[in-house]
């Protein structure tokens, strides 16, 4: 039976490419176009956005966002394997979908920002870059970034990891970089049997936006407090953060020395990176 799209159902697409699905890749596909949507949707209003989306794969994803009324999908694939599949997509939707082949940690999504509209980034990433991506959109060279939004789908512990406010035992480097620059939340859980293959754990969709004035801070120097802090994260503080200043850093800042990692706020964190 077709898809409410029109298209064929992604089980027939895989089927009809070949595309068996690549541990080394982080394939693990959604075949529910119900479930796409409500990925893509929990991303907002898509009417008039442009979509930079990670790891189309036999397209999924994609054809939620563009059913949804998105102007433009602007994807990035490593697997050659799916590219005809896309480009049955990209027929469908004549001018709204490019496909651009490549490694996504090698891709300078900066550049491919429209001269109007907004950009969201919507994402259902392969495991082992997925962090490493988030990290970077999170570390762009201006700030408000070049993105409205993004939503994007994790292991379910790396979503823990990034909305985790002190306190959590999820809380650690993740959360602070997160909690300083965006707003973010778990979305839902999504259980493995959703996937194709299922993958041993739980997946979250998470959502952030940007804070449009974080506090002030030099990132290097926040990842140097949060690395030295969590790195010993059982520790008290005037132990951990011995190598940059110790005792003598935490009394500048005005925190207690005999305080762990995971009790300081971002804005305590903050205020430690301004003092090294
Ligand atoms: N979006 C599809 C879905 O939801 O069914 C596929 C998601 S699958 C978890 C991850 C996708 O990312 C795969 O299609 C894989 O080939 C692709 N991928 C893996 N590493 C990549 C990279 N470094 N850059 C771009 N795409 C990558």
């Amino acid at each position: 039976m077709a898809a409410l799209d029109g298209l064929p159902t992604l089980r027939d697409v895989i089927t009809r490419h070949g595309l068996d699905a690549r541990k080394a890749l982080g394939q693990n596909f959604l075949l529910d176009l119900n479930l796409t949507q409500k990925v893509a949707r929990t991303a907002g209003n898509l009417e008039g956005a442009t979509v930079f989306e990670v790891g189309p794969g036999p397209g999924g994803l994609t054809r939620a966002i563009l059913a949804l009324g998105a102007r433009k999908v602007i994807a990035v694939e490593r697997d050659p394997r799916c590219l005809p599949a896309l480009a049955e997509i990209a027929d469908h939707y004549p001018g709204r979908l490019e496909v651009i082949e490549g490694d996504a940690l090698k891709t300078d999504f900066e550049s491919l920002v429209p001269d109007d509209g907004p950009v969201k980034i919507i994402a259902n990433l392969p495991y082992n870059v997925g962090t490493q991506l988030l990290v970077n959109w999170l570390l762009p060279n201006r700030w408000p970034p070049f993105w409205q939004s993004l939503t994007l789908m994790f292991q379910k512990e790396v979503g823990q990891r990034i909305t985790a406010v002190e306190g959590d035992n999820h809380y650690g480097r993740l959360g602070v970089l997160c909690g300083w620059r965006t707003e973010a939340q778990r979305a839902f859980d999504v259980p493995p049997e959703a996937f194709t293959p299922p993958p041993k754990v739980t997946s979250s969709v998470v959502h952030l936006v940007p804070r449009a004035a974080p506090i002030a801070c030099d990132p290097q120097k926040l990842e140097k407090v949060t690395q030295a802090a969590f790195g010993q994260r059982r520790k008290m503080l005037r132990q951990s953060v011995k190598s940059l200043g110790g005792e003598a850093l935490l009394n500048r800042a005005g925190i207690d020395p005999a305080r762990r990692a995971e009790t300081l706020s971002v804005e305590e964190f903050c205020r430690l990176a301004a003092e090294i």
